[in-house]
């Protein structure tokens, strides 16, 4: 075996070992339910895996990443989430991280990176705006320079846990250049501003997971600024490839995957269990050959990625893929879950113990996960990426 080989061995089973030991059993419970945690939870899982060393595990090792080959972290997440663990949230860590690294300045780099390692801040992402989601360059939310302070005025929306953020990082229109793409800014936003209000949104099942953000005569120091004014459309893009590469998930498809074949093997349909069912198997042994190429083709862009240094294009691949897969998945385990999806409704259950979590949610996570093919750029816009970019037409 060679080297990197026998690292990534020995980390995957490091990795099955913290799970079984260290990681609360409620918060495997939640996660195989496919329901988040609280923020406190959530705080306290990204502190757990930074005792580890492994929560800001594709950084520099210099700000305390640790050095993993991407074929180290690829086994890292896939036996996070096959095991069940959390995810970790993108937005500071694996979102705005690889921006500061990229285009900030060595004092911004000092500031925001322990931070973002520590918890101290919880992120949000203020790109999208009423009338500007797949033409992003179109956004309307001003920043007008007044002494050493950018003076903000706009709105934002769909922002995700915004309702905990204590920051977000912000594109904003600091010069109104013929070309739309030209005239942005990325800015860093401390919530607690003056001028700032957020506004919940429900998503289809109910849950309050995304916002909209007001922002008016909202003061941000000049020093927030990422990179140079009216070029921040470089940092948005950058920052793209790395929210889509993320969004792929082919260990929570196999671990989504293995709860859907132990659901069909116990439900019954007229009187045999589901699993014999030639059409549902059909559709499984269909699904099932969808996630061995997502695999593949996860394992081929990452090398590539590997050795260019950033994701490219092709991470919209992993986007396409991934997210129709999981909205499949989770298709299926509905229909799997039968009548009980339609009375085991998220809050209206009650009797937990009775029921298992993946069927109780089984219609909250069909419903949620509609987000999938739209955010991150929707699928559409993804199709027509690859076709400029990676097929050249
Ligand atoms: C649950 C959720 C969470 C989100 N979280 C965040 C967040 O935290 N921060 C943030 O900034 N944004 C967030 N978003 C916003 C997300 O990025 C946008 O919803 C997305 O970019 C699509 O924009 P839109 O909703 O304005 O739809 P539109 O751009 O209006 O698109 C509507 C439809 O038209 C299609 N379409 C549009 N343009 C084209 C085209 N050129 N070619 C082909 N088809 C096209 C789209 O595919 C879509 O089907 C979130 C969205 C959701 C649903």
């Amino acid at each position: 075996m060679s080297d990197t080989a026998e690292k990534a061995e020995a980390l995957r089973q490091r990795v099955r070992a913290f799970i079984q030991t260290k990681v609360p059993a409620h918060y495997i419970e939640r996660t195989r339910g496919g329901l988040g945690l609280g923020k406190q939870e959530q705080e306290h899982w990204h502190s757990l895996l930074d005792s580890e060393g492994w929560l800001v595990n594709h950084w520099p090792q210099e700000w305390g990443g640790p050095g993993w080959s991407p074929w180290e972290r690829y086994v890292f997440d896939y036996e996070t989430a096959v095991g069940n663990a959390p995810r970790i949230l993108p937005f500071g860590v694996s979102m705005l991280a690889p921006v500061i690294l990229k285009f900030g300045s060595q004092q911004q780099k000092e500031r925001w990176l322990p931070r973002i390692r520590s918890g101290a801040d919880w992120w949000c992402q203020g790109y999208s705006e009423p009338g500007a989601g797949s033409d992003l360059a179109s956004l309307k939310t001003t920043a007008v320079r007044d002494g050493d302070h950018y003076v903000v005025n706009g709105q934002k929306t769909w922002t995700t846990l915004g309702q905990h953020a204590n920051m977000m990082f912000c594109l904003v229109r600091t010069h109104a250049s013929a070309k739309a793409q030209e005239g942005i800014s990325f800015l860093l936003i401390d919530m607690d501003t003056p001028g700032i209000e957020v506004r919940p949104l429900y998503l289809l099942n109910g849950e309050h997971e995304v916002n909209e953000v007001f922002l008016q005569d909202v003061r941000v120091p000049v020093e927030n600024l990422v990179g140079e004014e009216n070029k921040g459309w470089d940092c948005a893009k950058y920052l793209l490839t790395y929210e889509r590469t993320g969004i792929a998930g082919v260990g929570i498809c196999i671990s989504l995957f293995n709860r859907l074949r132990a659901v069909a093997a116990k439900a019954q349909r007229n009187g045999r269990p589901l699993i014999e069912d030639m059409l549902f198997r059909q559709k499984l042994a269909r699904v099932w050959m969808d996630i061995a190429n997502l695999k593949e083709t996860n394992l081929r862009i990452l090398m590539k990625a590997a050795r260019d240094g950033v994701p490219g294009a092709e991470s919209s691949i992993l986007k396409i893929l991934g997210t129709e897969i999981r909205q499949e998945l989770f298709s299926l385990l509905r229909q799997a879950a039968g009548s009980r999806a339609l009375t085991l409704y998220g809050a209206e259950a009650q009797d937990l113990d009775a029921c298992p979590t993946e069927l109780l949610t089984a219609s909250e996570n069909y419903f949620n996960h509609r987000k999938l093919s739209i955010f991150g750029g929707s699928n559409e816009v993804q199709k027509n990426i690859l076709s400029k970019f990676v097929l050249g037409l």
